[in-house]
């Protein structure tokens, strides 16, 4: 407790907002934990020893996980395991380990973990698709001979008794996703960045969030106290009475505010001036529907379905995906609902479809390229998305569109799946609005293309930004440089929106940049017809353009055009915001 410790503060990037007390649940991996120590001589017999009995119980536990993935999915979804028994009987493998502990005098996890890295680097540098899945395999092996070497089983959310604030040293989307804010009061994390689909979902959910903590998870033990900042980005262990006394006031005073923004859930966001925005949510799966309208969100103007094919062993049919968007569309009707086909890669993975490891998987075999060479899946969704859209209020999107090229062959699928359903006579909105997201920038500077093969454009911010600047939207290393106020990136916006413009079709935003409160004015001055957040930061996006001009907002984008740096751009939007809606500043900083 704070009068037994010295509290340590700990600086990381505050990628959602609010702030937490609480005790520290730690969510570890064996792999990342254990510790290595040097032994003697005669310990080196009883270190062979434990090796061979975890590796027993290892085998024993994949020929269990094979039978019942075989009794309750067949044979072939079984099969997988069999590699996973070959690198558990690999003589050459565990011999190597063996000779290790010999030599080196170590402890069996640490020359272990040496052996499998070395295994898997190599693996994964072989020019054969099969080969390099291998790499994985040793990998998901060595964990599970890990675990059984510490005898404890990894920690899982689901473990988690009371709210918590968890611990981990990285968190994949799928595993943000499925949080339970009721058990989850807040998290934070040695990696990430803040437009990391992890940094996406806790925003959506609402819970507070730091990430890029570097060594938080080992720092930090079970059952610690902490503080979590998600707005300045600390992580405070043991906090002091005299802090937590400050954050009392301070949670009290954002309490108010808040209670306030919640007023504006059934108003219009509309600026003083009459300039009506659509001003609608970014979702994940059906659930968020309760927090689009308790925000008081119009519509969704990004339904990020690849979460429904996530945390699962299989891919979802038709009529899975058919219930999915028709809830959506129909519990939102008549606002509009705009489906995003999936953008499975870069940080989001299936675990059933095998693909190889990739250098650059943002760069890779991502979103529509995945789509365009996996016609079974995309055509499966394309009529589940056509047949939602028979509520009309339902339009349909590509993610990760560079060339023209690819938007005529996504229409072509679609003409194809429009075909099939006439065919079977399944009724469909024959004049669906098809749009594509520009976030690549060969799609920002060919939108003139693009255009008249579309009816909107959508602006992704948080890929736009990383392959505009070379930036790795999830590496926090250089999360510095991640700068959506770049002159670079304000020229593609507001190229993309002139282009669409000129050729009639609505342009909107639903990259991160468009829930942050100080970029909303910037955004609004440079033509944008849209902006598609969080559901979260809709009250407080709300606030602002009510309390704008849109005058106020033109001007503001023209001193943004004129001005040289992210910086000087980013201080001109914080110095209206905090002339028109200060106690905004109040509630983000
Ligand atoms: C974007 O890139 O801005 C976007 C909204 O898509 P995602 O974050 O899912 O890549
Ligand atoms: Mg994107």
């Amino acid at each position: 407790m704070s009068d037994e410790h010295n509290e340590i503060v700990m600086e990381g990037i505050g990628v959602s907002p609010g702030v937490v007390i609480s005790r520290a649940f730690l969510l570890t991996s064996e792999e990342e934990r254990y510790v290595e120590r040097e032994i003697e001589a005669d310990e080196v017999p009883r270190e062979k020893e434990r090796f061979e009995q975890a590796l027993v119980a290892t085998r024993h536990q994949i020929h269990d996980i094979q039978q019942q993935v075989s009794a309750a999915m067949g044979q072939d979804n079984a099969g997988i395991f069999d590699a996973h028994l070959l690198v558990a009987d690999d003589r050459s493998f565990v011999d190597e380990v063996l000779r290790g502990l010999s030599e080196q005098k170590r402890n069996v996890e640490a020359v272990l973990y040496d052996v499998a890295e070395r295994y898997s680097k190599a693996l994964a540098q072989i020019d054969d698709e099969y080969l390099r899945e291998r790499a994985a395999d040793v990998r998901d092996v060595t964990r599970r001979i890990l675990r059984n070497l510490s005898g404890k089983s990894r920690s899982e959310i689901s473990d988690l008794q009371a709210p918590c604030v968890v611990i981990a040293n990285d968190l994949a989307p799928s595993e943000t996703a499925t949080m339970d804010k009721e058990k989850v009061a807040g998290f934070a994390t040695d990696l990430g960045s803040p437009t990391s689909h992890t940094a996406i979902m806790a925003r959506a959910l609402g819970i507070p969030a730091i990430v890029g903590l570097h060594d938080v998870s080992v720092r930090v033990s079970a059952d610690d106290e902490v503080l979590l900042d998600g707005n300045k980005g600390l992580l405070i262990i043991h906090p002091s009475a005299e802090r937590l006394e400050h954050y009392g006031q301070m949670v009290e005073s954002r309490r108010h505010i808040e209670s306030a923004l919640a007023e504006l859930r059934d108003e219009t966001a509309e600026t003083r001036d009459g300039y009506l925005v659509l001003l609608s949510a970014n979702i994940e799966k059906p659930g968020d529907v309760d927090a689009v309208k308790s925000n008081g969100a119009c519509g969704v103007g990004l339904f990020r379905s690849e979460f429904l094919y996530l945390s699962r062993d299989a891919l979802p049919d038709e009529e899975e995906q058919f219930a999915a968007y028709d809830e959506v569309a129909r519990r939102l009707a008549p606002d509009p609902v705009v489906i995003r086909t999936i953008d499975l890669g870069g940080d989001k993975f299936l675990s059933h479809i095998r693909t190889a490891p990739e250098m650059n998987p943002f760069m890779g075999w991502r979103a529509i390229r995945f789509c365009l060479a996996q016609p079974t899946i995309f055509k499966t969704q394309l009529r589940a998305i056509l047949r939602a859209s028979a509520s009309e209020n339902v339009r349909l999107m590509y993610p990760m569109i560079s060339s023209v090229s690819e938007v005529q062959q996504a229409n072509t699928m679609l003409e194809e799946a429009k075909e099939e359903l006439r065919a079977n006579g399944q009724t469909f909105n024959e004049d669906i609005e098809v749009g594509v997201m520009i976030e690549v920038p060969s799609a920002a500077l060919t939108a003139d293309r693009i255009a008249p093969h579309v009816d909107f454009f959508s602006i992704g911010t948080n890929d736009l930004v990383q392959y505009t600047l070379a930036v790795d939207r999830v590496n926090e290393q250089i999360a510095y440089l991640y700068e959506p106020t770049h002159p670079a990136i304000l020229k593609l916006i507001r190229t993309t929106i002139e282009i669409g413009h000129n050729h009639n079709i609505w342009t909107g935003i639903c990259g991160e940049m468009a829930g942050n409160p100080l970029m909303v004015p910037l955004l609004l001055g440079i033509g944008a017809d849209e902006l598609s957040v969080s559901p979260s930061v809709v009250p407080m996006v709300k606030d602002v353009i009510r309390k704008l001009k849109y005058t106020q907002a033109e001007e503001l984008a023209l001193q943004a055009q004129a001005a040289d740096s992210p910086q000087e751009v980013l201080d001109l939007c914080r110095q209206l915001t905090q002339e028109i809606a200060p106690e905004i500043i109040e509630l983000i900083e």
